[in-house]
């Protein structure tokens, strides 16, 4: 499938979570084998050669970062959600296009000067991966860039993540 087609497959959900928010919604992109192949390959072509792991972000980054390591011989961290977390490295509390929210880099996994790319489905405000990027840094990790599947245009998420490699497949 080409690579346009499966982004369309991502759906479009007015208002969730709150009253204003354009959700975009994956579940008919993961369902097709095709469609999520095609991200997962473009996503690989925007990994620099030098990175040694993936940082994936909870919940979705998850499966787009599983199916990118397995596709390039790349292990991956988990950045999860609060009280997921056994032993806890560092945790970050952020901002979200709709609410607060935080995240935790698991104890023990990323090495220091180790070099990581960071997995996510959207980019909004930059919030979630800049505070991603952070704890990475945290733990001595050299962050080599940022890939999504979506960027949203008008809110801020390149400003965020100024200065840092930012790939996007599609914007809108
Ligand atoms: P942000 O921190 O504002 O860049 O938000 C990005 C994170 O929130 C990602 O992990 C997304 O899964 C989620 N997110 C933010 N806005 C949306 C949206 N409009 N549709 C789907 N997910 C979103």
């Amino acid at each position: 499938m080409d690579l346009d087609k499966a982004i369309g497959l991502v759906a479009e959900v007015p208002d969730f979570p709150r009253p204003g928010i354009l959700f975009r919604d994956f579940a008919p992109l993961f369902a097709s084998a095709d469609g999520f192949a095609a991200v997962t390959a473009a996503l690989a072509d925007t990994l620099d050669h030098d990175v040694e792991l993936l940082a994936a972000v909870e919940a979705r980054g998850f499966l787009l970062a599983a199916a990118l390591g397995q596709a390039s011989g790349l292990g991956v961290v988990m950045v999860r959600k609060p009280g997921k977390l056994p032993q806890v490295a560092a945790r970050a509390d952020y901002e979200l296009e709709y609410g607060t929210a935080a995240l935790e880099l698991p104890a023990g996994v990323v090495q220091p000067g180790q070099h990581v790319a960071v997995i996510d489905d959207v980019l909004a405000t930059g919030g979630t991966v800049a505070a991603a990027c952070g704890l990475l840094e945290q733990a001595d990790a050299v962050v080599t860039g940022v890939s999504v599947v979506l960027e949203l245009d008008g809110l801020g998420g390149r400003e965020a993540l100024s200065g840092r490699q930012v790939h996007a497949l599609h914007s809108s």
